[in-house]
């Protein structure tokens, strides 16, 4: 996979793409980051890539034409990168957005600074997301979102010791709680089950335990969960004592 970004600040990437999953992945040939500077598709001599706004207004905005020749210079007659737009307007990124864009063979993030880019730029992408419902002065803390969520699922990211299919929203719902040793730690115990050896008790009670937390946090997950007749009759045992 490959990660093209665009940004007017590159440097911002330095020190996290050379953080330990990412550099390894990299030498394994798992990821490419390719980092380009907006900048260099500015066509006048002193490189401008933001104006004042159209109607006024406090700020500068994005032009269009730097970015729309960056992208396109990413254009090879062999690979077209996906284009996906930084931006607090977009579509709330998701578990399932990753999923979908670790499938891509090659992606174009672009990452808007000031005001925003100009939104003629729209026109020219495939995607636009938001990584949540604030806003950042930048696009790049929300493109290293977007590559640290992608690059984990891909294979040869994450050790085989680890594995993104159990986590929290890989399938619905949240993951059940994690413990590691001491058996005790002030008091408060690990659960019983999970030190019994008994394989079937144990991944019962983690889905249960999924189902709870998933429950009491985050209910509105559980409308789009894929669930059992036994998940849903755990539910309804859950929402019986919530009753009375
Ligand atoms: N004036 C714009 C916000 C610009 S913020 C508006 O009100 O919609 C500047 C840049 O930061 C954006 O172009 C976008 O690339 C990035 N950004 C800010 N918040 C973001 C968010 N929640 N998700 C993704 N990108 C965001």
């Amino acid at each position: 996979m490959r990660f093209h970004v665009c940004t007017l600040f590159p440097e911002f990437f330095a020190s996290a793409l050379a953080s330990t999953m990412l550099q390894k992945a990299q030498e394994r040939g798992a990821v490419e980051f390719v980092l380009h500077n907006i900048r260099d598709y500015a066509e006048d001599k002193h490189r401008v890539t933001d104006d004042a706004p159209y109607g006024g207004g406090q700020g500068m905005v994005m032009k269009p034409e730097p970015v729309v020749a960056a992208l396109e210079a990413l254009d090879t007659g062999a690979e077209r990168p996906w284009r996906v737009l930084l931006s607090p307007q977009g579509r709330r990124f998701s578990q399932q957005d990753a999923a979908a864009l670790a499938q891509r063979p090659a992606l174009a993030l672009i990452c808007g600074r000031y005001e925003g880019v100009d939104d003629r730029v729209r026109q020219f992408v495939d995607e636009e997301l938001s990584i949540g419902d604030y806003i950042l002065s930048g696009g790049e803390a929300a493109a290293l979102v977007v590559i640290d969520a992608v690059s984990r699922l891909l294979p040869g990211v994450l050790g085989c010791e680890f594995s993104a299919a159990d986590e929290s929203f890989s399938q619905g719902l949240l993951e059940y709680p994690q413990y590691t040793r001491p058996p005790e730690f002030r008091g408060l115990v690990v659960p019983e089950v999970l030190r019994s050896g008994d394989h079937g008790a144990i991944a019962r009670w983690r889905r249960q335990e999924a189902l709870r937390r998933t429950y009491e946090r985050r209910p509105d997950l559980l409308v789009q969960a894929t669930l059992t007749e036994e998940d849903r009759a755990f539910l309804a045992t859950l929402s019986r004592r919530a009753d009375g």
